[in-house]
């Protein structure tokens, strides 16, 4: 399962890797371009094991590209993001 998270959501969970971000997205890999590329208008997700994938469109060839950061096996960014998918889950149920 996969849960939709805010740009400042990603902000709260990576920490002080956030610095890095940009650099991770222009080193992303387009399965079409076969080749590094960098991930546009991206959506962040959460995923089952509290990493974060950035789905998002590859800057050469404008194809669906994802990039996938590992986030779960650092504890401090993990209680985080668990955190956050809590409160995402229960707002959403309150909203049926
Ligand atoms: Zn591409």
């Amino acid at each position: 399962m996969e849960i939709k998270i805010e740009n400042y959501d990603v902000e709260l969970i990576m920490l002080d890797r956030y610095e890095h971000l940009s650099f991770l997205l222009s080193n992303s890999y387009c399965v079409a371009c076969k080749d590094m590329t960098t991930v546009i208008n991206y959506t962040p997700y959460l995923n089952r094991l509290n990493d974060i994938i950035f789905k998002g469109f590859c800057i050469n060839c404008g194809g669906p590209a994802n990039r996938y950061v590992e986030i779960g096996e650092n504890p401090e960014s993990a209680e985080v993001a668990k955190h956050i998918k809590n409160v995402l889950q229960i707002s959403k149920k309150k909203k049926k």
